[in-house]
């Protein structure tokens, strides 16, 4: 990694000089060492007192030789002892007597002494060792004066000075002498001063550096490492200063801050806690804050302030903000009524709390449920621009319902409102909305058309403000005046308009009527009927489809004769119901005016009209797509989050539409979404929407988290009580009695299409119709057959003979998905082929009770499995049937006797009739269980006779451990007892 290297700068700190000698603080003599010896030569350096210039008593060195030539006077001070210094400073005060000055001077006279050292690890000189003279003495300098002076006066009263430093080094040894050599001059040697530098302690950058000795020359630099003062943190490292030659510190590097909650004060060397009502957020040199207003501090030292109670700040709000707090309530809320809907204005509030991100929301109750209780209102109501969030004091409130109280409730919050213990404030209102009609019809369309009739469908106005008692159409021919117009009622939403021209264009109009009166009509539409040519080359392409909706034909048939039965009945004004009898299209039969009824989309003459009018679009980015759990017939099944605005974010299934489909395709794909959208029941799957706009092209349900039911009783075989069983069989007939009451047939009910959520509800899914349109025969499930594909093992004899499908159909497969139910997901009718099924079904064989399967349910399943379908139950009483079960689990306990007659138990056409073996052996080699032969014989079946009465613990206990082979044999054995009892009553 790089270190950033910083070099700061520091303040000029005066090194610091150590002394190891003085001659100016000696009080006695200072007894250096002479030579030559004084006496001998009277003429060497002589220890004089005398007085400095600030006339102090010092001892000093004089010496003035200078009429004799040839002069070498020494003085050598005493052993000076190094410690530890490696560079040595050597001050020197002197005077020399100007040579010129003296009268007759030789020209041997000098200026000039030299300085030596000499070096030694103890005080071992002696007078006469060290020798005198360079080598072994280091000559440090030759020592000249700035000054002179001509008139020497020893007494002290005029005085030249000079002051000279020389420093030398490395020096090594404990110690070493100095030296000052005169060679003829005349001079004295005032005071010495000999001493070493050291970098002082010093707190700079934060940080604190110890005292360093200065190195061995005077370039050299030596590192020293700093220590953060307390408080303080490296903001860069290392730091390090550098202690020069002269005692100086320079080239900082690196720097410690205060840490947060510190500041620094003393010149920065001290970081110091800040003080109460003080903070800091973070490290650096700037000074502690003052807390904001409405905040405090609890210690000292605080990196921030906390806020006083009541007073809040938000995540995002700067620590140096004041705290702030909630709203007051808005101020003179005023309403003004129209018809269903309501304008609310109001003043901000008095205080905002300090903030300015007041918002309103508002909370609307309606309490038009007398004795003073109110309910919020839900989701239908709309508010423009929005409910919550609104930043103008003014809000428009629609669709409301008519002649209603209401209670208004408008909230003022800030950002901190949802730190606050207690709720918003609020004012509130009271508005009572007026009566008001239904509004306009808006989707109208055309459901199917012939040469003489028009069928139109439209949906209920988006305000009906009120119950829906009727629909008033208008409609007329366009070429004719809108006052021949031709008016009809119709309770329901459908209707099929009769005796029209062919080939003529109509204008139609619809309303509603509530108690209120009728709303105003739609916007005009014009369909045109068929000319004889398009109805006939319509007929010769729609062949198939026609025959395959016989049974919607037949069911609308029951349902006019039902509906004219009931309209009879109920006296309806015979004028107005003459066309409202015989233009019923589907109904339930039950008459609720504007009950919505199923819509076949691939009867709209454009199919995506059908998906606008049925699923709600869905902007992708409300879509997060997660995982794939599956593969559908048109892409990947996914799992992922539905997250619709106002709503909670939902896990939802997503069936997605592979790139690269044709127009057809995604026809065909969406087909699903228009029928499933049209349904509303807690046992059909429930549609969330579709995305069509972007790509993919999906579609959006809730989530089952178990999966399809076949395999998810596969993976928990035997795992679940009789009454779980019934239960999940309870919620698939309560799906299917609502889909068939909406008169739609399912085609392929099976376990396969019903899916399952975590708390065990089952709900029918797979409404996709192009399974049975495509010559597809990819999957073996489903069976081409003409004009279309059938899922034979599932399917009632008489759709697969003549494509005859019905809720009475659906009933047959309800039975078959009641098998595989309680037979944890076997298929059915094992391996048998197809056409084996086929024919033992015409043969009036059905299946079997699965193992442990309480006979009141293998008596329902037959009882679905009735030829004649009239006879088979309706979806009604088989949920009430069920009900009766669960409610008296008694009924569950009988299992199934083998049972002769009518609904034999099947004979399964894969193995052979019995008869015609002769050992029990050969038998057991052609349901292919000849491995076993060995465990039969030597337990002693060996005869058809003992092998007949074989029961499951019997098929056990002579060692046949597997599931697969357990079910084979017993099933092989229970058709051989068939078999048997068909003989005997034959022979009887
Ligand atoms: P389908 O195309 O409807 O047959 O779906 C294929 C597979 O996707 C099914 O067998 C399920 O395993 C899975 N699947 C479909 N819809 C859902 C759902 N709503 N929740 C969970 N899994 C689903």
């Amino acid at each position: 990694m790089d270190i950033l290297w910083i070099l700061w700068t520091i303040p000029s700190v005066i090194a610091v000089e150590e002394m190891l000698m003085d001659s100016t603080t000696a009080t006695a003599e200072l007894g250096w060492t002479v030579f030559p010896v004084s006496g001998t030569s009277e003429n060497s350096w002589e220890e004089v007192s005398g007085y400095d210039e600030n006339m102090n008593t010092i001892r000093t060195y004089q010496v003035c030789n200078v009429f004799d030539n040839n002069q070498n006077n020494w003085v050598r001070t005493k052993y000076i002892r190094r410690r530890g210094a490696q560079r040595i400073h050597v001050e020197m005060k002197f005077s020399v007597r100007d040579c010129s000055s003296i009268p007759n001077v030789p020209g041997s006279c000098k200026e000039t002494f030299n300085l030596f050292y000499y070096e030694s690890d103890s005080d071992t000189a002696t007078r006469t060792s060290p020798a005198w003279m360079e080598n072994p003495w280091i000559k440090v300098d030759t020592i000249a004066a700035d000054e002179s002076f001509s008139q020497v006066d020893l007494g002290g009263r005029v005085m030249k000075i000079n002051t000279e430093v020389r420093s030398f080094g490395p020096v090594s040894r404990n110690g070493f002498y100095l030296a000052f050599q005169d060679y003829g001059g005349c001079m004295s040697l005032i005071a010495v001063r000999v001493f070493y530098r050291k970098c002082p302690r010093i707190i700079t950058n934060g940080a604190l550096f110890q005292e360093t000795l200065s190195g061995a020359e005077s370039t050299s630099l030596v590192a020293a490492r700093g220590v953060c003062i307390p408080n303080a943190e490296e903001v860069d490292v290392p730091i390090k200063l550098y202690c020069n030659g002269d005692g100086e510190w320079m080239v900082p590097i690196g720097r410690c801050m205060c840490k947060s909650g510190n500041e620094p004060v003393e010149n920065g060397t001290v970081c110091r806690a800040c003080p109460s009502g003080f903070f800091k957020p973070t490290q650096g040199d700037e000074p502690c804050l003052q807390c904001p207003i409405n905040s405090r501090t609890t210690s000292e030292g605080a990196i921030n302030c906390v806020c006083r109670n009541g007073f809040y700040r938000t995540d995002s709000d700067p620590l140096q903000m004041p705290c702030t707090t909630v709203p007051s309530a808005p101020q003179n809320v005023i309403s003004s009524v129209n018809e269903t809907s309501v304008m609310l204005d109001w003043m901000p509030p008095r205080d905002s709390g300090g903030r300015e991100d007041v918002v309103f929301n508002i909370i609307c109750k309606s309490c038009g449920g007398g004795r003073g209780g109110c309910t919020r209102c839900g989701d239908n109501v709309q508010f423009l621009p929005r409910q919550l969030g609104l930043t103008e004091p003014r809000v428009y409130i629609s669709d409301l319902l008519a002649h209603t109280q209401y209670t208004f409730e408008v909230q003022a919050v800030n950002g901190v409102s949802d730190q606050s213990p207690y709720s918003p404030q609020y004012s509130s209102v009271n508005i009572t909305t007026n009566q008001a009609a239904p509004s306009t019809v808006s989707i109208m369309h055309q459901v199917s058309r012939t040469v003489d009739s028009i069928t139109l469908s439209w949906s209920q106005p988006d305000q009906p403000n009120g119950v829906i008692l009727d629909y008033e159409l208008q409609y007329y021919e366009k070429e004719q005046s809108e006052y021949n117009s031709t008016t009809i009622r119709s309770p329901t939403n459908t209707v099929v308009i009769r005796g029209l021209k062919p080939g003529s264009i109509y204008v139609f109009q619809v309303r509603a009527r509530t108690v209120a009166g009728f709303g105003r009509y739609s916007g005009k539409l014009y369909f045109q009927t068929m000319t004889e040519e398009e109805y006939n080359t319509s007929i010769q392409e729609k062949l198939p489809l026609i025959i395959g909706s016989a049974a919607a034909g037949l069911v609308f048939l029951i349902a006019v004769v039902v509906i004219i039965i009931v309209c009879n009945r109920r006296g309806f004004d015979r004028a107005d119901s003459e066309y409202t009898d015989k233009l019923q299209h589907y109904t339930s039969g039950h008459m609720t005016p504007g009950m919505k009824i199923y819509i076949d989309p691939f009867t709209y003459e454009d199919p995506n009209e059908a998906v606008r009018e049925f699923a709600k679009e869905i902007d992708i980015s409300c879509v997060k797509i997660e995982q794939v759990i599956g593969a559908g017939e048109f892409g990947e099944v996914c799992s992922g989050n539905l997250k619709l605005p106002g709503k909670r974010e939902m896990f939802v299934a997503i069936k997605t539409l592979k790139s690269g489909y044709t127009e057809k395709q995604r026809r065909d794909f969406l087909s699903e979404a228009s029928i499933m959208g049209q349904f509303d029941h807690p046992n059909v799957i429930h549609l969330e929407g579709v995305v069509t706009k972007s790509s993919p092209v999906i579609i959006i349900t809730e989530f089952m988290e178990n999966g399809s039911l076949d395999s998810f009783l596969r993976q928990n075989d035997g795992q679940f009580t009789v009454i779980q069983l019934v239960g999940m069989l309870r919620g698939i007939a309560s799906g299917m009695k609502y889909l068939a009451d909406m008169n739609y047939v399912h085609r392929d009910l099976a376990a396969r299409n019903i899916l399952v959520n975590s708390n065990l509800v089952c709900k029918v899914s797979d409404f996709g119709l192009s399974r049975f349109l495509e010559d597809d025969t990819s999957d073996p499930t489903y069976t081409s057959a003409l004009g279309g594909k059938i899922p034979i093992r599932w399917t009632a004899p008489e759709a697969i003979q003549y494509r005859k499908f019905t809720s009475a159909s659906d009933v047959w497969s309800y039975g078959i998905v009641m098998w595989e139910v309680m037979s944890y997901g076997e298929r059915p009718y094992w391996d048998m082929t197809n056409q084996d099924v086929i024919n033992a079904i015409e043969q009036d064989y059905r299946l079997p009770p699965p193992m442990d399967c309480p006979s009141a349910l293998h008596q329902l399943m037959l009882d679905c499995w009735q030829k004649e379908r009239n006879n088979r139950p309706k979806f009604s009483q088989i949920v009430n049937n069920l009900d009766k079960m669960i409610r008296n689990p008694n009924m569950l306990k009988a299992m199934t006797p083998l049972s002769s007659g009518v609904h034999l138990p099947l004979l399964d056409r894969s193995i052979p009739d019995f008869s015609s073996f002769s050992t029990v052996d050969e038998w057991l080699d052609a349901i292919k269980m000849g491995q076993y032969k060995d465990n039969f014989s030597s337990a002693n079946f060996n005869t058809f006779d003992v092998v007949s009465q074989m029961t499951m613990d019997d098929i056990l206990r002579v060692g046949v451990t597997l599931a697969g082979h357990q079910k084979k044999i017993l099933n092989s054995v229970q058709m051989m007892r068939a078999q048997m009892n068909q003989i005997q009553s034959v022979e009887v």
